[in-house]
């Protein structure tokens, strides 16, 4: 390739560059703004998520998510081991303790184990935070059913699966509490972001505050809890509402580009696939596999030398020398499927022929 083909790089929609051309001539060029109240209006549309907050970052939500329920030190957090770090930092910035939890067939969090863990856990865990993961839904009924059995709060991991739905009901609303990512490489960017959202105005109001340094309601600056800068810029939140406008079109090209990939590899038998759970329709965001005798870190060798950029799976949490000492309960899934696995480009401005070329290196390696 003589571009550079990325995992997957933003792609904006041609209107960008209007609404920030508009948010200049309003001089909003501020962590307030027109722009931001329209970024979370078109999340709210389009998840029907009752309330949100635009961030800047799903890291960001995930902080607040936790200190609006109160999780502290010595709570216990339940949470899949199978994600990336940014699902994890916030228990941590919290103090509170991760109980990792590994995965199933589905490649997302285990129910059974889940339910294992809760059992096996030193005290009662506060909270549980599930990532969908690649875009593709969790067990996400059963994981509801769960947490409201045993009290405990539940915080999805949206950052990868916006547009992603189950039954119609988009991932992210299904929780107490869920989160977005608009960083680089997710389905939309906006270059860094977050919104968080809920049912609960009382939880949104309170994270906003939060994320606004905790001042109080006062002309002066009034101080009685400690918060963050956390609030999205609105030069951020324009590209953010022109890149909402996109949103059903690029899930409709991330799984174009899954079937492409499909077709090309249904010949080689030691090749799967992510699944996808009956009911749900994930937004692809990545089309990850996994090879049964071949090594995927070759793969990644071979694509690279053609200007290719392709990754491992994400390393599980409870494999990570900065949790060696966690709490942890494991069925091998995650493990097997970071040995076997790779993530394959999946930009929605990818052409099919870049695909056949991708698949061709593949096949003559294999
Ligand atoms: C990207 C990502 C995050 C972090 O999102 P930021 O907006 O970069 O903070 C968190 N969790 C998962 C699963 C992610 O993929």
């Amino acid at each position: 390739m003589n571009k550079r083909v990325f995992l997957s790089p933003p792609n904006m929609s041609g209107k960008e560059q209007e609404y920030i051309a508009e948010a200049f001539e309003s001089n909003y060029i501020a962590p307030l703004g027109p722009f931001v109240n329209r970024f979370e209006e078109s999340i709210c549309n389009y998840t029907k998520a009752p309330y949100s907050l635009a961030l800047s970052s799903a890291t960001a939500g995930l902080h607040l998510a936790l200190r609006v329920l109160g999780v502290g030190e010595g709570d216990i957090v339940l949470t899949s081991s199978f994600t990336f770090i940014g699902s994890v930092n916030a228990i941590l910035y919290e103090r509170a303790t991760p109980f990792f939890i590994d995965s199933d067939e589905s490649w997302n969090i285990s129910p059974l184990l889940l339910k294992e863990a809760i059992a096996l856990a030193p005290k009662k865990p506060k909270a549980l935070i599930i990532t969908h993961l690649y875009g593709q839904m969790a067990k996400i009924e059963e994981i509801v059913a769960i947490c409201k059995e045993h009290n405990i709060y539940l915080i999805e991991d949206a950052a990868e699966s916006l547009g992603a739905s189950f039954q119609g009901k988009q991932s992210g609303v299904f929780g107490d509490l869920g989160v977005y990512s608009f960083n680089g490489n997710k389905i939309l960017s906006t270059s860094g972001g977050g919104m968080l959202v809920s049912a609960s105005k009382e939880w949104i109001e309170k994270a906003s505050f939060f994320a606004t340094q905790a001042k109080e309601p006062y002309l002066y600056y009034e101080h009685k809890e400690y918060g963050y800068n956390y609030r999205l810029s609105n030069i951020l939140a324009a590209i953010g509402v022109a890149q909402m406008e996109v949103l059903e079109e690029r899930v409709a090209k991330k799984r174009a580009i899954f079937e492409y990939y499909q077709e090309e590899l249904s010949g080689i038998e030691e090749i799967s696939f992510m699944p996808e759970i009956e009911g749900s329709r994930g937004n692809r965001w990545l089309t990850t596999i996994t090879f049964e005798k071949t090594n995927p870190f070759e793969i990644i060798e071979v694509l690279e030398k053609h200007n290719i950029e392709s990754r491992p799976l994400w390393k599980p949490m409870h494999l990570q020398p900065l949790f060696k000492e966690s709490l942890q309960i494991r069925s091998g899934i995650s493990e097997n499927l970071f040995q076997k696995g790779l993530c394959l480009p999946s930009g929605t401005a990818l052409q099919k022929r870049d695909i056949v070329a991708i698949c061709t290196l593949i096949k003559k390696h294999i």
